[in-house]
């Protein structure tokens, strides 16, 4: 509404009058099927006569077609540009590779609805590279060489962020398809506190990557590598089912350290990690904005935090929190 001007013409009093906009249940029909709707209608403030405002009808149309589609589970037009811009790919190379009409695509983003199977297929789609990689091997020659090369490289770029060859990439995976914000920064954290904490609660050392005490906490570089694309902004990867690759206790060791430390921001983290031993003992000598990569190991971990879940009992969430607290008060 914001758009809206602040007075129209009133046919009944033949002049400019201010206007107030009610909402009207009225019944429509979707894809041939009837719904009740809140259409929003405008009254001239003076006589109570419905008045025509510009955009007010267009925001009832998308509203409402916004509102049967989620409904119906159908896939949303900014979706479908969400697509194209995921991809780095235009309206009919789209089509093209996945094998729909050449007009399709553009006909979809204009409004028109697709079947509810080409819906979802948008949706898988979107979701996740692998089933554009599907169609894409199968239709990659009907593609220019300009329009190919482009999504070669989004797949590739998608591929990258998205496989994991080791148990780290597993952790890591699983902790970006959480429903928590994080950064590169804040996941680096996150991975310290899953190693320290597997040790703690299942005796177990569950990844055997290098974690370095760099001057902004805990580092995995292998896994900051991966990720740093995507700068300081949060990290998204697509969704990905890790249920066979992570053991039931080692998600539990995970969802446990995720629900307690993921609600604090990369900069809290890294502040905490920094009053803990591991990462000060192995950084010290180095100046504050000095570059440093002396390893962190398992052992500086594994006894650190062993002593800290006798002092607090680590395994509780009142414990970890009295820990946390602890920490940030001694700063
Ligand atoms: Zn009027």
């Amino acid at each position: 509404m914001d758009n809206c001007l602040d007075k129209v013409l009133c046919t009944e009093c033949r002049s400019v009058q201010s206007y107030e906009v009610h909402t009207e249940q009225c019944m429509r029909a979707w894809n041939g099927k009837q719904y009740t709707f809140n259409k929003r209608i405008a009254v001239c403030s003076n006589c109570g006569h419905q008045v025509t405002v510009p955009g007010l009808n267009d925001l009832n149309e998308s509203e409402f077609e916004i509102k049967c589609r989620e409904e119906n589970d159908y896939i949303q037009v900014y979706e479908i540009q969400d697509i194209l811009i995921k991809y780095d790919v235009e309206k009919r190379p789209l089509s093209r590779v996945l094998g729909l009409g050449e007009h399709t695509i553009e006909n979809y983003l204009k409004g028109q609805l697709p079947s509810k199977r080409y819906s979802d297929m948008l949706r898988r789609v979107l979701e996740s590279y692998k089933y554009l990689q599907q169609y894409y091997s199968a239709n990659r020659d009907k593609l220019n060489k300009l329009a190919s090369e482009k999504i070669d490289n989004k797949l590739k770029y998608y591929e990258s962020i998205n496989s994991c060859d080791s148990a780290i990439e597993y952790v890591a995976l699983y902790i970006l398809n959480s429903k928590y914000e994080i950064t590169n920064m804040s996941l680096q954290k996150l991975l310290y506190y899953v190693e320290a904490f597997a040790e703690v609660l299942l005796k177990k050392r569950i990844f055997v990557n290098r974690c370095e005490a760099w001057m902004y906490g805990p580092v995995y570089p292998e896994i900051y590598e991966k990720y740093k694309t995507f700068g300081s902004s949060q990290i998204q990867v697509d969704k990905t089912d890790l249920s066979d690759r992570l053991s039931s206790g080692v998600c539990k060791v995970i969802d446990f350290v995720l629900s307690q430390f993921a609600i604090y921001n990369g900069v809290t983290l890294k502040d905490l990690s920094h009053s803990e031993e591991p990462w000060k003992n192995a950084h010290k000598g180095y100046g504050e904005k000095e570059h440093c990569r002396e390893i962190i190991t398992h052992d500086a971990i594994s006894e650190y935090f062993n002593k800290m879940n006798e002092k607090f009992d680590l395994s509780t969430e009142s414990g970890v929190k009295n820990y946390i607290d602890a920490l940030l008060w001694q700063k």
